[in-house]
């Protein structure tokens, strides 16, 4: 783990409000510089490769994702998800920011970033964004739209059904639970556009899958999907 300098003003902030592992929420070191602690961040597994081309007949080229779906990782993405911790999407989206960049510039060395015209994340039903008090991916879509300097769109890809969590259903189900339940409220915004849609984990890729066959039936040119974690074997 690494540590800085702190100005006065923040040492009594952190004493007050101190900074805590996005993992396994312990009190961290008051001038810790990052914010996953030093067991957890052992267990931070990286992908070998951050771009790839998706499982044949799939309307996504590429799904970028840079951590592995296990360890600390797992644990920040399941605090995000149920245990309030909002936050954790920002962090997340600022720890593998910078190796998708290099990996974007390595691939579009001429256009930095701007191989795409929006980011969309995947959506909530209504029901279930109002339970829970916020979209997780909304968060990490924000947080990658404002690395990325490329607009986000909210409200414009929208889950009409509140099916049952996918988390609950056998691989088999995942797909069934899905189909058609996707909408595009204003096609206009979407069509002929390069998309980026945005998602906190990429499992058996259902979701994302009829995400982006609602974004390519609405008019867009291209959907490729950004996600913080995946499982290695899909
Ligand atoms: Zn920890």
């Amino acid at each position: 783990m690494g540590y800085r300098e702190i100005r006065k003003a923040e040492y009594f902030l952190r004493l007050l409000f101190p900074a805590r592992c996005i993992c396994c929420d312990m009190v961290l070191p008051i001038n810790a510089s990052e914010e996953v602690c030093s067991e957890c961040g052992k267990s931070l597994k990286t992908l070998n490769k951050f771009g790839y081309v998706n499982l044949p007949g799939s309307i996504i080229t590429k799904v970028y994702s840079v951590f592995e779906y296990e360890g600390g990782i797992r644990k920040a993405i399941h605090r995000l998800k149920f245990g309030e911790s909002p936050r954790n999407a920002f962090v997340l989206v600022d720890l593998s920011y910078p190796i998708l960049k290099s990996f974007l510039d390595r691939q579009f060395p001429c256009m930095p970033c701007s191989n795409y015209d929006i980011i969309i994340p995947a959506p909530l039903h209504p029901k279930r964004k109002r339970r829970r008090g916020y979209n997780q991916s909304e968060l990490i879509a924000s947080r990658l739209a404002y690395h990325m300097k490329i607009p986000m769109l909210k409200g414009v890809l929208v889950k009409k059904i509140n099916t049952p969590p996918q988390s609950q259903l056998r691989r088999g189900e995942r797909l069934k639970n899905l189909i058609g339940v996707f909408h595009v409220k204003k096609p206009n915004l979407i069509k002929d556009r390069r998309i980026l849609l945005v998602d906190d984990i990429m499992t058996t890729g259902s979701t994302l899958e009829q995400c982006a066959k609602a974004l390519m039936d609405a008019g867009a040119k291209q959907v490729d999907a950004y996600v913080i974690a995946m499982r290695r074997r899909l």
